[in-house]
């Protein structure tokens, strides 16, 4: 079957990258984070001491971008990937809060996207990629055969990121998280290189009240609709 590219977009927590990644295993394709991979330099730059409060030393970072290097390796236990930074696992690292609330900043540097983006086309290049993110139908992917946008309101998916790290074991303030959705939501939205914004031709999804089996049912039915009309 010819191989197509798939690009989900939409706000965060909304679920995206679970349903990415199950679709990805399920026919075989390759599963790419984007949010992992701005949540990478993020960490790179908290590390580094770039950050004084939630200003960026935005030269500093203009100098070392061409140090950071990330990739993805599959977990064996799992089949699914960790994000490395500089060969050294970040998975667990990049999803605190302390990460969170500082993305978004990250996020917004045009020449951050601009090195994020090119990663992210040349890992594409072959076809037969699932990508999530915020720009991937839009910018990343313009031509992508299947383009899904993604949303549920502030407050479930604040509930289900506040579930996710309680299950992990970590601290969790629901009225902080809520913030820091609303915040990043905003900021994402409304910053000047790629904002997030669905594609035209998106098809929209809002799985505030779908549960994972229908929305995985949904979602293969919509590959398999792309595949037959690519
Ligand atoms: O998807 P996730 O919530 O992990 O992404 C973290 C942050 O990275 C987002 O809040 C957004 O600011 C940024 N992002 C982006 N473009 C992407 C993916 C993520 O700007 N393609």
């Amino acid at each position: 079957m010819k191989k197509i590219t798939i690009a989900i977009d939409g706000f965060s927590s909304c679920g995206k990258s679970t349903m990415a990644k199950d679709l990805a295993r399920e026919i075989g394709y390759i599963y790419i984070d984007s949010g992992a991979m701005y949540r990478a330099v993020t960490l790179y730059c908290i590390e580094q001491g770039m950050f004084n409060g939630k200003e960026i030393d935005v030269e500093g970072l203009r100098r070392e971008i061409g140090n950071i290097h990330i990739s993805f390796v599959l977990d064996p236990a799992t089949g699914r990937p960790r994000t490395q930074l500089n060969g050294t696992d970040v998975e667990d690292r990049i999803r605190t809060m302390e990460v969170s609330s500082r993305v978004s900043i990250i996020a917004a540097i045009d020449f951050v996207r601009a090195f994020l983006v090119a990663q992210q086309q040349e890992m594409g290049q072959a076809k037969g990629i699932v990508m999530d993110g915020r720009d991937i139908g839009t910018t990343v992917f313009p031509d992508a055969e299947l383009k899904i946008f993604v949303t549920a309101s502030a407050e479930i998916r604040a509930e289900r990121r506040y579930k996710e790290l309680m299950e992990k074991g970590e601290k969790a303030d629901f009225e902080e998280i809520l913030a820091n959705v609303k915040e990043r939501d905003h900021i994402d939205q409304t910053r000047a290189v790629s904002p997030l914004r669905r594609a035209e031709d998106a098809l929209v999804l809002d799985n505030s009240h779908l549960t994972i089996a229908e929305q995985k049912a949904w979602l293969i039915g919509q590959y398999q609709k792309a595949t037959t009309e690519a």
